[in-house]
This record gives structure tokens, C-alpha cells and sequence, in this order.
């Protein structure tokens, strides 16, 4: 297990993996944070093509390509707005986690790499959703044999902080 996840700190939008998991909103068309990032250097055409998906539900994940990403794919994954945590938001996030992998692991993608959903804009509190998805990424692991590679990409240090803890104390750093 230990050699199969992978604690980053840095840009995303950089990771060459077979696919980056996106920060979505339910339109999938405006972003700032992450999406920004990714749409940035995925150029237009990324844009072009999300315009013409419908939006996602929260807690899903729609697939597109890369564009012009070192990332082969992209999951657009939505997460939970923060809403002091009464309205399901755990249950969302782990979902949108769990639907991030699960795509992955039906398309025969061997390395994916994942940001802190919802933590931004979202205000999902950074502690709470490093938990869920650590959980969420051990719990599918321990049941997967496709999947070679998990990175969680931070991009604070606080967030690579709560990680390296949170990992350390599983024995997984
Ligand atoms: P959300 O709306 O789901 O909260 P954000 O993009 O606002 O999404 O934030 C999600 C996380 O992505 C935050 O932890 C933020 O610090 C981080 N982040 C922002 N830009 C990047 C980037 N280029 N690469 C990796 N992580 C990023």
C-alpha cells in the first residue's frame, strides 16, 4: 500500500499522470482555484468540450481528455460546498473521492493524482476532508490491483502539513 501512494506538494495542472482529478463546480464551465489551473494549460479546448457535458451531479465525476495537460485525462470530480456539515457534505465528499477511483479503475488507468477537493472556495475544513480522502483512497486500494500510482498534489503547506501527519500515522509515508 505504502508504495502506492504518494504525497506531492505543488501544481496539479503539471502532474504527468494518466489522469489529474479536477476541482469541479456543478456547471463544470466556471472555476477558480484548481479548475483555473487546469483549464489554463489544458487550453481552450478543454473549456469548449466541458461547456457541452450538462454540468455533474455533486459527489460525481465526469471524464474528459487532457488536451494539452502532461495529464492523459481529466475527472472532473464535484465536491461538497461546505455548509457546516449538516448537510451530507461528508458523505458527498467521500463520494466524489470514491467515483474518482472508481472511473479510474474502469478505464485501466495505472496513476491519478488528486487535489484537496473542496477545501478552497468550497471551505470543506482541511483537517475533516484529508481524513476522507485518505479513507476513501485506502479503503478502494485495498481492493484494487489496477491502480499503481495515488498522488495527493497540496499545494499549502498547512495542507502538506495535515497529510504528511495524517499518512505518517497509517505508516503510508
Ligand atoms: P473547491 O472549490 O473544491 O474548494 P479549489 O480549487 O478552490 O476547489 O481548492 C481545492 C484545493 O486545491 C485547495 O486546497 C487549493 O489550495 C488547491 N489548489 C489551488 N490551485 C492548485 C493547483 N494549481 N494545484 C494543486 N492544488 C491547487
Amino acid at each position: 500500500m505504502k508504495n502506492r501512494i504518494a504525497l506531492v506538494k505543488g501544481d496539479l495542472a503539471k502532474m504527468n499522470v494518466d489522469a489529474v482529478v479536477n476541482a469541479a463546480d456543478e456547471t463544470l464551465v466556471v472555476g477558480g482555484g484548481v479548475d483555473a489551473a487546469i483549464h489554463k494549460a489544458a487550453g481552450p479546448r478543454l473549456l469548449e468540450l466541458t461547456r457541452s457535458l450538462g454540468g455533474c451531479p455533486v459527489g460525481k465525476v465526469k471524464l474528459t481528455p487532457g488536451f494539452d495537460l502532461p495529464a492523459k485525462h481529466v475527472i472532473h470530480a464535484v465536491g461538497p460546498m461546505w455548509q457546516g456539515g449538516g448537510h451530507h457534505e461528508a458523505k458527498f465528499l467521500a463520494n466524489a473521492y470514491k467515483s474518482s477511483l472508481l472511473i479510474a479503475q474502469n478505464e485501466g488507468f495505472k496513476t491519478i493524482a488528486f487535489p484537496c477537493l473542496s477545501t478552497g472556495i468550497y471551505k470543506y475544513p482541511k483537517e475533516e476532508a484529508a481524513e476522507i480522502a485518505i479513507g476513501e483512497v485506502v479503503k478502494f486500494l485495498a481492493n484494487d490491483k489496477s491502480l499503481q500510482k495515488v498522488h495527493f498534489v497540496v499545494f499549502t503547506d498547512e495542507d502538506h502539513a495535515i497529510y504528511a501527519r495524517k499518512l505518517g500515522e497509517r505508516g503510508l509515508a
